[in-house]
């Protein structure tokens, strides 16, 4: 679906936004909110349902899926995964030692797409984005993976900060095409609000193999929720966006296929299992024939908790340094 829209060159709609300063202004406490977790989400996209009641509340609901990142149909999936592994040994160095892993430093460039001068309309804190990038930095430690802001810039466009997901693609890309800086390498990220009554997310991205197909729509989107400080109590600790860059560096969900057999995330050591895993503390093993409990404190699992999800395998780590490699062209990756 993603390869088959039309290119972000075409919908170049950047007059319709604005750059502006950080208006001072006063922070405002944190909303209440009563969470209520549905558990049973029927649709691929449709788990890890949430509803909430909004500051400015008087019923207002939101719903919020964990992920709307796409993956491609199996088919194609399949495709580009052989092509990954060909151009994978054509990389691969005589004498490389699996196991040094060389530092990757990579910019980032934050969007803060607001629609008011609240934190509710998408204004963020400073302190926010630093609290951000350090519980990234800290989450990539272990791929030795390091990212630095390049720049941040505050975008008024309360158009594309109340789109809902889906309901406005073409607006949305083509805000992405027009505001995003630098080549593969570098990451995009878009802070939004997709409500306040509308269907939303906590984030979506992009996958590195998208970039060669469509340049402009490289980047992650992010409820502004999410980040560190943010309104969405439990999943306000910045994890969100450690999930989106996972992705963007090319991983996949470890229950990708909601299936205990097929290829699921195309890594060897997160043990297979059939849907997302919502609880910390309850064990479970959805695919009993095979090895390992589900993985429910992995980052690019659904745990419904932040401070649950914390870890990414050593197989996983690998993943992504080579989708980097390949994708991204990160040298010695
Ligand atoms: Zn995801």
């Amino acid at each position: 679906m993603i390869r088959n829209v039309l290119p972000a060159l075409v919908l170049l709609l950047g007059a319709l936004s604005t750059v502006q300063a950080v208006p001072g202004f006063t922070f405002r406490p944190h909303n209440q909110q009563t969470a209520e977790k549905g558990v049973n989400g029927g649709s691929r996209h449709g788990h890890g349902h949430k509803e909430w009641s909004a500051e400015s509340g008087g019923g207002e609901h939101r719903e919020f899926v964990q992920c709307a990142t796409l993956s491609p149909n199996t088919q194609e999936q399949e495709m580009e995964e052989k092509k990954f592994t060909q151009m994978l040994r054509k990389h691969r160095r005589p004498g490389h030692k699996t196991g040094e892993l060389k530092q990757i430093d990579l910019p980032i460039h934050f969007h803060i797409i607001y629609a008011n001068d609240t934190q509710q309309g998408g204004m963020l804190k400073p302190w926010q984005i630093e609290q951000q990038m350090f519980r990234l930095n800290l989450d990539f430690m272990s791929a030795n993976i390091r990212f630095f802001i390049a720049s941040t810039s505050y975008r008024y466009d309360p158009r594309w900060f109340n789109t809902g997901v889906g309901e406005d693609y073409d607006y949305e890309k083509a805000q992405m095409g027009s505001h995003r800086i630098g080549d593969e390498q570098t990451l995009n990220v878009y802070t939004v609000g997709w409500g306040p009554d509308r269907a939303g997310a906590y984030g979506y991205s992009h996958y590195p193999s998208n970039y060669q197909y469509d340049p402009g729509w490289d980047g992650v989107l992010l409820n502004s929720v999410t980040m560190p400080g943010g309104s969405e109590e439990g999943h306000n600790l910045g994890r969100t966006l450690v999930h989106e860059v996972g992705h963007w560096s090319g991983l996949m969900h470890t229950f990708e296929g909601y299936d205990c057999s097929g290829q699921g995330d195309y890594v060897a050591d997160t043990p297979v299992h059939a849907g997302p895993s919502y609880y910390c503390d309850i064990p479970m093993d959805t695919c009993p024939g095979y090895e390992g409990n589900d993985p429910v404190y992995n980052f690019m699992n659904y745990a419904d908790k932040d401070y649950c999800r914390s870890e990414f395998t050593p197989g996983q780590i690998e993943r992504m340094r080579n989708q980097l490699k390949i994708y991204r062209n990160v040298e010695d990756a």
